[in-house]
C-alpha cells in the first residue's frame, strides 16, 4: 500500500483548511514585513513587547559570552547550569510558590506533567476547548480522559462524581483561542471537593494579568491549596521560549524524577535563561505595560462593538472575531492583508466546526494610532464582504 500524501493535501486544500507558513523577515514587533509585504501586526502573542526589547537581547548576548550557546546535556546529566537554576528560582518567585521547572517548551512542560501525574487507573478530566498540548498529553498519559463543556464547573462535577484513582482537573487559564478566563476558584472549588488537583496552564495570562503579571493564579489569589499544578509559558508575553510548572517540592521532584520531556532532552540554552531573566524582570517590574495593553484592549472592543462584530466575551489581549466558515475567515484575512492589516484566520480543528475566526491579539508595544487603523480596515472589510457572504 502507498501512502497517498497528494490526496490528503488536496482534500485539505478543497476544504480550505491548508496551512501556510508566513515568512517573517524582520523581528516579532507590530511593524513586520511578512512574504515581502510590509504590514501592520495583530497576531503574535508577544504581549508585552518584549520579544525585542534591547534589554533581553542584550542579557541574552553577555549571557552567550559568558555560558555559551548550548545547553549541552540533558538537566539530570550535566545540563543543569547557574543561570537554568536562577531563573527557576525567579518564578518560584514570581508565582509564589516554593518550586518551578524550567521545560524547553510549553508542549513538553504539558506532557510532562500530566503524563507524569497520571497513568492507568487515573483519570484527567479536561475543559473541552483546552489547549491541544493539554488535550494530548491527556490522552498519552493512560489515565481515563474526558472532557467537560467549556468552562463549566457543573458539567465538571457530574464528571468529578464518576471519576477513580488519582484525578486531574487540566483547564487553559485563558482560553488560548477565545480569550476567555477561565472560572478557577469554581473549578478549583469542585476539585477540591473531589479531593482531586487542579493543573492550569496559563500560558496566555502570565505577564498579562495580575499586578506583578503573576498570571491566572495572582489575579483570582489562588495558592498552592487551590491550584497544586501551574503551568506557564516564557514564549508568549515574557518574550522569549520554554515554559515550567511551579509547585511543591513534592511535585517539582516527582518531575525531575518521572516527566520524560523533561528528562530526556537537552536543556534549553543558558544564555537564554539569561534573557528570560530579564524579560520576567522587565515584566514584573513595569507595570505599565500591563496598563497601556489594557487600554488598548478597550478600545479595540468598543470599536469593534460600534462596528457590529461578533466579539468573544474576553478582557485579554486575545480578541477573535467568529466569521463562521473557513471560507468566510480566510477572505476576510485576504482582505486585511490587501489593506496592509496581518491577522491569521484560525480554522477547524484548532477551533470546533463553524466558529472559524479572525484572532486579533493586541501587544504593549502597538500604539492606539494602529488600533484605530485596524479598526478602520475592519469597517472597510465588513462593508465589502457582507452583501456578498452574510
Ligand atoms: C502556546 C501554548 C502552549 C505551548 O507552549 P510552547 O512553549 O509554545 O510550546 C501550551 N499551552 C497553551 C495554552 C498555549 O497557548
Amino acid at each position: 500500500m502507498a501512502f497517498n500524501l497528494e490526496a490528503r493535501l488536496a482534500e485539505r486544500r478543497a476544504a480550505s483548511l491548508y496551512r501556510q507558513r508566513p515568512l517573517l523577515s524582520t523581528p516579532q514587533g507590530p511593524e513586520v514585513v511578512v512574504d515581502g509585504k510590509p504590514l501592520l501586526a495583530f497576531c503574535n502573542n508577544d504581549y508585552l513587547g518584549l520579544a525585542n526589547h534591547p534589554e533581553v537581547i542584550a542579557a541574552w548576548r553577555a549571557g552567550a559570552e559568558r555560558w555559551g550557546v548550548g545547553g549541552g546535556a540533558s538537566h539530570l546529566v550535566i545540563g543543569h547550569s547557574t543561570p537554568h537554576h536562577a531563573l527557576e528560582e525567579a518564578l518560584a518567585d514570581l508565582t509564589g510558590r516554593p518550586r518551578a521547572l524550567l521545560f524547553s517548551t510549553g508542549y513538553m512542560a504539558n506532557l510532562g506533567a500530566i503524563t507524569a501525574l497520571v497513568g492507568q487507573g487515573d483519570s484527567v478530566l479536561e475543559d473541552r476547548l483546552n489547549h491541544a498540548s493539554l488535550l494530548d498529553a491527556g490522552l498519552l498519559s493512560g489515565a481515563r480522559f474526558s472532557r467537560y463543556l467549556h468552562n463549566d464547573p457543573a458539567s465538571l462535577r457530574a464528571r468529578l462524581a464518576k471519576a477513580s484513582g488519582d484525578t486531574l482537573v487540566v483547564t487553559d487559564g485563558v482560553f488560548s483561542m477565545d480569550g476567555d478566563l477561565a472560572n478557577l476558584p469554581a473549578l478549583a472549588g469542585e476539585a477540591k471537593a473531589h479531593g482531586a488537583w487542579l493543573m492550569v496552564d496559563d500560558a496566555h495570562g502570565f505577564g498579562v494579568l495580575g499586578a506583578q503579571g503573576g498570571g491566572a493564579a495572582e489575579h483570582f489569589g489562588l495558592g498552592l491549596e487551590e491550584l497544586p499544578v501551574l503551568v506557564g509559558t516564557l514564549g508568549k508575553a515574557f518574550g522569549t521560549a520554554g515554559a515550567f510548572v511551579a509547585g511543591s517540592e513534592a511535585l517539582i521532584e516527582c518531575l525531575v524524577q518521572f516527566a520524560r520531556p523533561y528528562i530526556y532532552t537537552t536543556s534549553q540554552p543558558p544564555a537564554l535563561a539569561c534573557a528570560t531573566l530579564k524579560s520576567v524582570e522587565l515584566a514584573r517590574a513595569q507595570g505599565w505595560r500591563r496598563e497601556h495593553l489594557a487600554a488598548l484592549v478597550r478600545q479595540f472592543r468598543a470599536g469593534a462593538c460600534a462596528l457590529g462584530l461578533t466579539l468573544m466575551p474576553s478582557e485579554t489581549p486575545i480578541q477573535p472575531i467568529v466569521l463562521g466558515s473557513s471560507a468566510r475567515a480566510m477572505a476576510w484575512s485576504q482582505q486585511l492583508r490587501e489593506r496592509g492589516l496581518l491577522v491569521t484566520a484560525i480554522r477547524p480543528p484548532t477551533v470546533p466546526a463553524g466558529s472559524a475566526r479572525l484572532r486579533v491579539t493586541l501587544s504593549a508595544a502597538h500604539t492606539e494610532a494602529q488600533v484605530t487603523r485596524l479598526l478602520e480596515g475592519l469597517a472597510e472589510c465588513q462593508a465589502l464582504a457582507e452583501p456578498a457572504d452574510a
